[in-house]
């Protein structure tokens, strides 16, 4: 295979998108070696709480929560403190390596933020695990503040290229993600940063998000396979295209373009990447138990007897391969 995988352009990235399922086999080795030097065998598990659910004032395509939604879910404008602890127990008991907490919407007042901190603050003591947050756009002040009660990663996704991303939101910018992204790196949080495949885009579209995800040099890259909800713009979008073989692909890439970065399969597994798991874990190191922010998943017993059958490890909180 005839590619320059220390340095990729846009043009073979775009190859590999486009490669024949033939030669995806010697693919996956290829990056097989790669995610083995930076993370040996071991996959994570994460846990999803979502604490702020709905009532969102932007008209993210996709999203259930979004103010264009009509999908039948809860809302609510702040989890009850003990969903959080139950979750947070259960990343704690079974050792997994983070408790990752989405809150809808794009803005949020001090008060609000004062307000999570706190229930933040009280998280950490009783449970001790790592806390990553999705929290649409924060003022430094407000970042700060959730750096002070031990949040030390947060997730904010591209989602898709930056040409097509008027397709998908116009209630505010990429360049918003972008700029939110940078301040958050500036006062020393780690970054989560993916995006969704399966919204109607070009291959070059998933090519440009990686690479601007990649210049961002995120420390986790959460890649999701859209599964359309009834009642969001996008529930009829066709996604007859993410066969198993084009995911692993988007993966792989996504592993070639961030070598060591935590390579994320998040929603979308269970439906596309069905049975091909130990194929999956050739790019991917890091997975989602018990389902995402408004639709369900796998168990958390079930999570690991797929990592298991597949031949690799489910890593123990704070273990490492180094
Ligand atoms: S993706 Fe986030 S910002 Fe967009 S509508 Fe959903 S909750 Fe709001």
């Amino acid at each position: 295979m005839n590619f320059n995988f220390d340095n990729l352009s846009k043009t073979e990235a775009i190859s590999i998108l486009e490669l024949e399922n033939e030669k995806l086999p010697e693919l996956l080795e290829i990056v097989y070696e790669i995610r083995k030097k930076h993370k040996g065998n071991l996959v994570s598990i994460q846990l999803l709480s979502n604490a702020r659910s709905g009532n969102c004032t932007q008209n993210c395509a996709y999203c259930a929560q979004s103010n264009v939604s009509q999908a039948k879910i809860d809302k609510y404008s702040m989890v009850e403190y003990d969903k959080l602890l139950k979750n947070g127990k259960t990343v704690q008991e079974k050792e997994l390596s983070r408790h990752c907490i989405g809150l809808s919407g794009i803005r949020f007042s001090d008060k609000e933020i004062d307000e999570f901190a706190a229930r933040v603050k009280r998280l950490k003591e009783e449970t001790q695990t790592d806390i990553c947050c999705s929290i649409g756009f924060l003022t430094k002040e407000q970042a700060l503040k959730l750096k002070a009660v031990g949040v030390n990663r947060i997730n904010h996704n591209l989602n898709t290229s930056r040409k097509f991303y008027p397709n998908i939101c116009t209630t505010h910018t990429y360049q918003d993600r972008i700029d939110n992204i940078k301040m958050l790196k500036s006062i020393g949080f780690e970054i989560c940063s993916g995006g969704i495949v399966g919204l109607g885009e070009e291959k070059s579209d998933v090519v440009s998000m990686l690479f601007e995800i990649q210049a961002l040099k995120p420390q986790s890259v959460p890649i999701n396979f859209l599964i359309p909800i009834d009642g969001t713009p996008f529930e009829k979008v066709k996604t007859s295209h993410l066969t198993s073989e084009y995911c692993l692909k988007v993966l792989c890439l996504a592993r070639l373009l961030n070598p060591e970065a935590d390579i994320r399969c998040a929603g979308g597994r269970e439906v596309y990447l069905k049975g091909k798991e130990k194929w999956m874990f050739y790019a991917v190191d890091s997975i989602f138990a018990s389902g995402y922010l408004t639709t369900n998943g796998q168990s958390i017993e079930d999570t690991i007897k797929v990592i298991t059958d597949a031949g690799f490890e489910y890593r123990i909180e704070n273990e490492s391969v180094n």
